[in-house]
């Protein structure tokens, strides 16, 4: 799929008065910040698409005039469960608005005033770092299953490595 937008260098005034719409599939290896949270990244990364899209709208005129941005996202991300400790895939999904201000400045003043997110106006927006932000913001702290069992206590102290044995080997190696 070509794009006549470039999600890494937008210019959001132009792509906000043109009602803008891109879509994207990314794979994971391109998200670092997300898959830095993903469970096997080296293997799940080349496995793993993130669907998204942008689109552009104005809003009101004359001094009421506002540019807004959507993004919309859907990844399902590779975790494993934290009860059981099984691989799970956790599906995400974002469909947010933003409102754009002219400076970082008025992003600030005007922040706590309002209940949209501000991003700040430019020529060369990096829509890939708005998009991880707000996957890792969706991503639940805690994953687990709806409902599963914790592992035996007996077969988890047998799989894991024991933290002392491997502080051993360290000290070995060193000598
Ligand atoms: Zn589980």
């Amino acid at each position: 799929m070509t794009n006549e937008w470039n999600a890494r260098l937008l210019d959001t005034q132009r792509f906000t008065e043109s009602a803008g719409h891109a879509a994207f599939h990314t794979g994971l290896h391109s998200l670092a910040r997300v898959q830095e949270v993903c469970d096997n990244p080296g293997v799940n990364a080349t496995q793993t698409e993130c669907e998204w899209s942008l689109s552009g709208e104005i809003r009101g005129s004359g001094p009421r005039r506002q540019s807004w941005l959507q993004l919309e996202a859907a990844v399902s991300l590779p975790q494993h469960c934290q009860r059981c400790l099984e691989p799970m895939s956790v599906d995400i999904k974002v469909n947010r608005w933003f409102r754009f201000v002219d400076d970082e400045a008025t992003a600030l003043a005007e922040d706590d005033d309002c209940e949209e997110d501000l991003l700040v106006t430019s020529g060369e927006f990096n829509a890939f770092e708005l998009l991880e932000d707000e996957l890792l913001l969706a991503l639940p702290l805690i994953v687990s299953h709806a409902d599963c069992q914790p592992p035996a206590s007996t077969a988890l102290v047998d799989d894991l490595p024991h933290p002392f044995a491997a502080l051993a080997g360290l000290k070995k190696s060193k000598t």
